[in-house]
């Protein structure tokens, strides 16, 4: 990213901060339900494709530019790493972007105001993105599966396969049954 990025103004997560633009002091409260666009996420869980992402900020004008700070919420679905069953978990993430004024000495990956605009979602994905868990589970407890069929095993905890027999025994087992 540079100051002479361009933005997409037809992406949802571009919003106008026209009133903002070189006022320091001024406020605006920013809420607003926006489709999560694609890939806000990893493997095993994220963020649905136009799913709705309640997007709940406070854009501040500041001398370098505009800062954002908030929370956006969302839904997030995946699969559980035990039982491999579906997980679904809403869920906060805080989000805090200062996006500087063109010309600012700025990181090399600071995001700019762009003609009037900024880009909400850089900053969303990030925050959704560096929360997830690595190994999601359906339930803190959660039984995952029996190791020898496979059966979930939340769905009965008594499950079992009984005594196991070495299979070098069964003609043995067998023999002292007649
Ligand atoms: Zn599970
Ligand atoms: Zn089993």
């Amino acid at each position: 990213m540079n100051e002479h990025q361009t933005l997409d103004l037809r992406s949802p997560w571009v919003i106008s901060i026209h009133e903002l633009v070189r006022r320091p002091g001024e406020l605006k409260e920013f809420h607003r339900e926006i489709p999560a666009p694609a890939n806000v996420g990893i493997e095993m869980i994220g963020v649905p494709e136009g799913s709705p992402v309640d997007v709940d900020l406070r854009l501040e004008s500041v001398s370098e530019g505009v800062l954002a700070t908030g929370v956006v919420s969302a839904e997030l679905v995946g699969e559980c790493s035990r039982c491999l069953g579906e997980v679904r978990e809403e869920r906060d993430f805080d989000l805090q972007e200062l996006y500087y004024y063109p010309g600012r000495d700025a990181e090399e990956d600071a995001l700019f105001v762009v003609d009037e605009y900024i880009d909400l979602d850089p900053p969303m994905r990030d925050a959704i993105v560096l929360e997830l868990p690595f190994t999601p589970l359906c339930r803190e407890d959660c039984l995952g599966l029996c190791p020898i069929c496979g059966f979930n095993l939340n769905d009965d905890p008594e499950h079992n396969h009984g005594e196991q027999i070495d299979p070098r025994w069964e003609g043995l087992e067998l023999f002292k049954a007649d």
